[in-house]
C-alpha cells in the first residue's frame, strides 16, 4: 500500500521556447502527492506506474478506514464500560 493521492497535474515547464508558454498547451503528468514532515510533496509517475500506484493508494485508504472504525469501536466500548462503572 502507498500513502498519498494520485493527481493529474498541468503545468508549465519553464522553458521560454516551449509550447506551454501560451498557458493552454500545458504539460500533463500524473503524480503521487504526499506529505512528509508536514510538507506536501509530489513525485512524477511513469505511465506504467499510474495503475499500480492508484491501486496501492486505494488499499491504503481502505486499510486506514478499517483502522479508524476499529479504533472508534474500541473507544465506544471503553466509554460504555466507564459509564457502567460510574452507574454502579
Ligand atoms: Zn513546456
Amino acid at each position: 500500500m502507498i500513502r498519498g493521492s494520485v493527481v493529474e497535474q498541468r503545468r508549465r515547464c519553464g522553458k521560454t521556447s516551449c509550447r506551454c508558454t501560451d498557458g493552454v498547451s500545458l504539460h500533463e503528468s500524473t503524480v503521487l502527492s504526499y506529505s512528509e514532515d508536514g510538507r506536501n510533496r509530489t513525485i512524477m509517475l511513469a505511465s506504467d506506474q499510474v495503475g499500480p500506484v492508484r491501486a496501492a493508494v486505494d488499499r491504503y485508504r481502505v486499510a486506514r478506514a478499517k483502522l479508524e472504525v476499529a479504533g472508534n469501536a474500541g473507544l465506544a466500548g471503553l466509554l460504555t464500560r466507564v459509564a457502567a462503572r460510574r452507574g454502579r
